[in-house]
């Protein structure tokens, strides 16, 4: 039994989605493309399952927010995958890979066979058991990496509403969770081991800003620790958490948010692995050259910085796809993929985004009382990283491309002065120039940025309370 497609992409998430869009735009022929899934639906915008997902109030639900929704691209429902004539085949995973024959073999024994692969197989998300603590498989202990998971998070939340979460890990999936259980009316402990929650990207000083937030917000947080044990009642549910330092916490429901771990392991010891993906050029092919790699499972030259890295973010899950069919139906127009990293998170009525590296120096500007502040990263002399929270779109924008353009720094205390202004600055003037000094104040754009500041901060502020509740009721419909 078997079946033979020009193009198979291997896995069903946000990569997928991006992919099959790309590869209609380039005219694929009907009937020359497969996407095989372990998820029983066809790709969607996996960011929403933490955010708008798990709204009490008119919460997202397939099938408004499939790829390429996150994108203001168009909406792939199943039917639109059957106009374009591309295969889905959910509901199935791919047991093994032989890349020498081209051949891909499903649970129930049906052999797939490619011309060219990509593989866009994401990440599974860490389990407990695997750093030596048991109870995973508790009635109100849930992880969330997929749809199913999504659904039992919000039925857990449904029978705990004014009762207790424990939730295992602050980064983003950890810090996202915590804020929709307290939306949804459940008091919540965060247990980190870090000094600090979002350890691999923010700095104390901007950690300190969201925990005092989440605090304002009733969340309590226990750091520099880690859990032990769980107590488990005679139905199998789990009513305390036991930490390492001794602490006794009581719960009615646990979310664990640890990390995770890209799915390569059809394909270990037949391509180049490294940084625990599958290593890409600047092309997306893997080793062999008929098998690309996209998403959360490659590792890929970031030319910017020079080297391999392995990002897991949506907006280089979208991207990495694209630029890989572009390369696959396009190889002589298709360049090197050139990708500036950018990764952002919105909790309660916050909102952040990241561009470029977390490396060197790092200099905080803006209000970090207020609501609009920020930081760069200055490494080996020239500025690497831009974050920002409380920005308007243009204030992204702008940071993107000034963190693109890698200005030399000369003087770090003239940046810090400067702040937002600095890259505005920056953002504006020709490439060439960017490798000179720090631009001097400019008055112009001083008064542009500072005024403006002046009002929205009144107006934030004012605004505030009429803004959190149109966020909540609105947020679900952007991915
Ligand atoms: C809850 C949540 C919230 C997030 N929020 C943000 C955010 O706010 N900002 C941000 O930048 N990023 C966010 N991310 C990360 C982002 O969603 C990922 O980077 C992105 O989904 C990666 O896309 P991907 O296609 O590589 O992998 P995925 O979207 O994970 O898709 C992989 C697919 O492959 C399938 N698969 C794997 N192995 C097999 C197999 N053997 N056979 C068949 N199918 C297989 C899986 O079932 C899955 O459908 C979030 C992730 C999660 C889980």
């Amino acid at each position: 039994m078997g079946r033979a497609f020009v193009y198979v992409i291997l896995g069903g998430g946000v990569a997928a989605g991006y992919a099959a869009l790309e590869f209609t735009k380039r005219g694929v022929p009907h009937g020359e493309l497969c996407i095989i899934s372990e998820e029983p639906v066809p790709p969607y915008e996996r960011p929403a399952l933490s955010k708008g997902f798990l709204l009490p109030e008119e919460p997202a639900r397939l099938p408004s927010f499939h790829t390429c929704v996150g994108a203001n691209e168009e909406r792939l429902t199943p039917k639109w995958y059957k106009e374009h004539g591309i295969e889905l085949v959910l509901g199935t995973q791919v047991k093994s890979a032989d890349i020498r024959r081209k051949t891909l073999i499903t649970a129930s024994g049906e052999t797939i066979s490619y011309k060219i692969l990509i593989i866009a197989t994401g990440a599974r998300a860490l389990k407990l058991e695997e750093f030596g603590v048991k109870g995973s498989d508790a009635e109100n202990v849930c992880y969330l990496r997929n749809l199913s998971d999504a659904t039992t998070l919000v039925g857990l939340m449904k029978s705990c509403s004014g009762g207790n979460a424990v939730v295992i890990g602050g980064g983003y999936i950890g810090m996202e969770c915590a804020a929709s259980l307290v939306i949804n009316k459940i008091s919540v402990t965060m247990v980190f081991p870090e000094a600090h929650c979002m350890a691999r990207l923010f700095t104390p000083k901007i950690a300190n800003y969201y925990e005092e937030y989440y605090k304002s917000k009733g969340v309590n947080f226990v750091k520099g620790t880690v859990l032990s044990s769980f107590e488990i009642d005679t139905d199998g549910k789990v009513t305390a958490v036991i930490l390492k330092d001794g602490t006794h916490l009581p719960a009615d429901m646990v979310v664990v948010g640890i990390g995770i771990r890209p799915n390569t392991s059809l394909f270990e010891g037949q391509l180049t692995l490294e940084k625990g993906g599958i290593k890409v050029n600047g092309k997306l092919q893997s080793s062999n050259s008929s098998v690309y790699a996209v998403g959360d499972v490659a590792a890929f030259p970031v030319k910017l910085f020079g080297e391999i890295r392995r990002l897991e973010h949506v907006d280089s899950a979208r991207k990495s796809a694209r630029h890989a069919v572009a390369v696959i139906m396009e190889p002589v127009k298709a360049g090197e993929y050139d990708y500036l990293p950018f990764f952002y998170s919105r909790v309660f009525a916050l909102s952040w985004q990241f561009y470029g590296d977390n490396a060197g120096e790092v200099i905080h500007f803006g209000d970090f009382s207020g609501s609009t502040f920020g930081a760069y990263w200055v490494h080996k002399g020239h500025l690497v990283g831009s974050f920002l929270e409380g920005g308007t779109k243009e204030e992204y924008e702008t940071i993107a491309k000034a963190t693109r353009l890698k200005p030399a720094i000369e003087d770090i205390a003239e940046l810090e002065r400067r702040g937002l202004g600095f890259a505005l600055a920056i953002s504006q003037k020709p490439p060439e120039s960017t490798v000179a000094a720090i631009p001097q104040p400019d008055f112009a754009l001083q008064k542009t940025i500072y005024p403006w500041h002046a009002t929205a901060g009144v107006l934030v502020a004012a605004s505030v309370a009429a803004f959190a509740y149109w966020y909540g009721r609105r947020r679900h419909k952007r991915w």
